[in-house]
Formats: structure tokens, sequence, C-alpha cells
């Protein structure tokens, strides 16, 4: 507690430690009621000077830091674990500069990437990365977890877009990774290096984005198919059809049905498998390559083709897509959102699989995916107080991720490890390459105080 009155008196308000307040952020979107730890206290810094001055007191005291932007991430990133405090970034949420001749904006880390892109949109700007809870989610939680979304395939996930970055190591030095320049190449690359790596190597105080213009047309179509195997082919085809298009995205029956039951939008309940495809560019280019796309679809058995004509339409599909996630967790009293990744060529083996453990453990699966990038979103909706149901999705889980591994894939494309796949996280990577991340874990943070228990 000597430790918690030291921040009070630098903190005074800006810090909780009431047992009540505390409450809320022992959880963020990982559902695992076993591991729920209050922290110690919970301190809101205003600037990079007190998250230093916040890391060096917990330096010297060995107390575990959790960064925390919203607390979206589906892996348990921002659970707190046993004697540590949860920095919370909503009081540094100022963009700082969009500098339109040179592309880029500077942002503290808690930012909300759907405000940031409004801002942006006035002056014609656009920055891809898209965590499909763009209304919520922030640039901090964003590099913490190179989180990606619908727009990926076309234009890369956020790793792509940050070129600069101040950070504060564990000891509480201040670094500043690069230059705010569109290219640089001296010395390692440390801004890659600390994105995506979970708030266990560096906190991150300010960002240096990469934007670009943003496109003149955009243009949805919704394409339905009779079969999973269908859809997925149709979506091989519109990769090798020689234009990239910015989301192809899939959505199975289970979930277009959740979405039809809680947030009737118009999908059509009775058919198998969706395509959310955009075109984006400018108004010819799009257009000519919307003449190629319908024909992939119609010579890819597509059942059903709807075209938004109108921004209206467009804001309707997408609402329906960003809407999945919240109706398939009125299904059951927990909704977990796994993410996994595969070779394109055997997302319709890795589909099946879904579907087989589903049926074998009685769990419902809805799934979805950014099937461009051969990145699956399984959704399984359970009663996680039911302990047969709870043994069951352990054992679910650990045959899906293994067979993940089986057939070359990985273990997150976007959402990340925490404490909710660090267990296969061996099994996932290069044995070597696992050694010398654990070195290069020492080397930034050798008390192990920088989110403690996540990642490796
Ligand atoms: C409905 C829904 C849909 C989603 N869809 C997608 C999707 O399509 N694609 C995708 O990529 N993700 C998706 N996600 C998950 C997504 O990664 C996160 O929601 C988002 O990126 C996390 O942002 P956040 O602000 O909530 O960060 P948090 O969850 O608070 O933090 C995320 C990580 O960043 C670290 N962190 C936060 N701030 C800092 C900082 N200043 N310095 C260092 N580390 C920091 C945290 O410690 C943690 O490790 C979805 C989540 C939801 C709920």
């Amino acid at each position: 507690m000597d430790f918690v009155n030291e921040l009070k008196k630098i903190f005074g308000n800006n810090l909780l430690y009431k047992k009540e307040d505390l409450f809320v952020y022992a959880y963020d979107t990982s559902q695992n009621p076993d591991d729920i730890i209050l922290p110690l206290a919970v301190v809101f810094p205003k600037n990079t000077k007190e998250v230093s001055k916040i890391v060096k007191i917990a330096f010297k005291n060995n107390i575990t830091i959790i960064p925390r932007a919203q607390g979206t991430n589906h892996c348990g990133a921002t659970r707190p674990t046993k004697d540590s405090i949860v920095v919370h970034f909503s009081k540094m949420n100022k963009i700082i500069k969009i500098d339109k001749e040179n592309l880029i904006a500077i942002v503290e880390p808690n930012v909300v990437i759907g405000d940031l892109n409004k801002e942006l949109d006035k002056l014609n700007l656009f920055f891809p990365p898209d965590p499909s809870n763009l209304a919520v989610s922030t640039i901090g939680g964003a590099i913490g977890l190179c989180a990606g979304g619908p727009r990926t395939f076309k234009y890369g996930n956020t790793k792509d877009y940050i070129i600069n970055l101040e950070a504060v190591l564990a000891d509480g030095t201040i670094i500043v990774t690069s230059k705010n320049l569109n290219k640089n190449v001296t010395g390692y690359n440390i801004t890659s290096l600390l994105t995506g790596s979970e708030g266990t190597l560096a906190i991150i105080t300010k960002a240096t984005l990469r934007l670009i213009p943003k496109p003149e047309t955009r243009l949805l179509t919704l394409a339905y198919f009779n079969s999973l195997t269908e859809a997925a082919r149709a979506s091989n085809k519109i990769i090798n059809s020689g234009f990239i298009p910015s989301v192809l995205d899939l959505i199975d029956k289970n979930t277009i049905q959740t979405i039809e039951k809680f947030n009737p939008c118009g999908l059509l309940t009775d058919k198998e498998a969706a395509l959310l495809i955009e075109l984006d560019g400018f108004s010819e280019c799009v257009k000519y390559e919307l003449e190629i796309l319908k024909e992939i679809l119609i010579k890819s058995s597509c059942s059903k083709i709807i075209q938004a004509k109108s921004n209206e339409e467009n804001e309707n599909i997408w609402r329906a897509r960003r809407s999945a996630f919240s109706a398939l967790a009125r299904l059951k009293p927990n909704i977990i959102t796994e993410d996994i990744v595969v070779p394109r060529t055997k997302i319709v083996d890795f589909i099946n699989k879904i579907e087989e453990l589903s049926k074998k453990y009685n769990i419902i699966a809805a799934t979805m995916g950014h099937i461009g990038d051969g990145n699956i979103h399984p959704n399984f909706a359970l009663d996680l107080e039911d302990s047969i149901q709870k043994e069951n999705f352990k054992k679910l889980k650990d045959e899906l991720f293994y067979y993940a591994l089986s057939i070359g894939g990985t273990l997150s494309g976007e959402h990340g490890i925490g404490t909710q796949k660090q267990k296969y996280i061996q099994d996932a990577i290069d044995k070597n390459a696992y050694l010398l991340m654990k070195k290069i874990k020492n080397l930034f943070d050798e008390k192990n105080i920088l989110n403690k228990g996540k990642t490796l």
C-alpha cells in the first residue's frame, strides 16, 4: 500500500484504488471468469512525463504495469495480474497534428480510430486499420495488438501505418524510435518491434501515423452462396483476377441468421454463406472492376448478388457486418471470439473443422472472417457457468488450435495472444525464434514489470 500512497500524492484524483472502482478494470472482452484479479490501483496519466514517473515508481517497487486503452481486446491482454496497477490512457487522447502535405498524423495513444478517421475524412485522407469496433477502440490498442480488420487485405495492418513512436521503457526512460519520415532504415526497426508487443516491451505515449489519400469511391457488394465451398472458391477466383478488393470478408449462415434475429437488416437467411466485397479507388476503375467481379460471381454459382447503390445502402450492409458480434453475444451468456489464420487453400477444411467440433462438443459456432487474408473468426456462444460446457470448450479450443497449426496456420492474425493463447505459443513459433523473443523481452524489461504474464 506504500506504493499506492506514493501514487496518491502525485496523482490525487487521477487515481482509483477503492475496491468497488477496481472491478471494472479487472475485465476486458476476453471471457474467463476464473482468473479475475483486481489491480492495486488504476492511474490516469495526462502526459509522457507522468507515464515515466509511474513507471519509475513501479520499477522501484517491482509492481506490474498493465497498459490499458478501451479493453476491447479478445485475448486477455489487459487483464490485471497479481500486484499490478492499470495505466489507463483516457486522458491522453489528443490528435496533436494532421499534416496533409507529409501525409502523417501525430496522436496520443487514446485517440479513438473512428474519431481520427472523421477528422481525416474532412481532408480527404484515410487511416486504413479498422478493428471493426472503430467507434471505441484506440490507436494505442491497435498498436499494442497490431490490429487489422476488414481492409487489411488491400491496405495492410497497423504496423504498415506506424512511422515513429514515443515510448516509455520499463525503467522510465523515454525513447523516440524513429523520425517523422515516410522512409527511414537508419538502425534497427524498433517501431515495428513495439507494434504488436501487447504492452510487454514499452508503453506508447505518442505515435506518428502514415496516412493515405481517401479513395474517391467505395462500392459494396454482398454475394450469397448455397455452399461455403462455393463462397471460398469464388473468393480465390477474385483474388486471382488481377485486382485487389479493399474488403473480402466471409459471413456464414449462423452469423447471418443471428444478425437477422437480433438486428434485422434484410440479410437472406436461407443462404449458406455470403461474401462481403468492397471495391475502392477512382470511380471509372471501380466500375471496370465491378464488371469483372460480377462475371466471376456468376461463374462461381453465386445465388444472389446485392449491389449497394447509395451510401445509405453501403452503410446498411456495414451495419449488419459490424453488429454481428453484439448479435451473437445475445445467444448465450458468453461469447468467445477466436482469431486464427490458415493458408487460403485450407479455409474450407478449417471451417468444416469448426462445424465438426461445434457438433462434437455441443457448442454454438458462428463464423466470420477476413477470407482474403485466410483470417477466420469463429465465435462460440456458451455458458461458462455450466461446468460441462466450460470443459467442452477447453477441449474444443485445444483441438481447433492444434488442427490449425497442423495445416500450416497460426494462433492469431490480429487479436493477439494475451493470456488466452499462451498455452499454444511454443507450438506455433520456431523454437530458436521463441528463445530470441524471450531474450528481447528480458533486454527491454529485466524485472518483468510490463504486462507480466502476457504473450510469451
Ligand atoms: C466487436 C469487436 C470486433 C473486433 N474486430 C476486430 C477486427 O476486425 N480486427 C482486429 O484487429 N481486431 C478486432 N477486435 C479486437 C481489437 O484488436 C481490439 O478491439 C482493439 O484493437 C483494441 O483496442 P483497445 O483500445 O480496446 O485496446 P485494449 O484492449 O485496451 O489494449 C490492447 C493491447 O494494447 C496494449 N496497449 C494499450 N494501450 C497501450 C499503450 N499506450 N502502450 C502500450 N500498450 C498499450 C494493451 O496492454 C493490450 O495489450 C475486435 C474487438 C471487438 C470487441
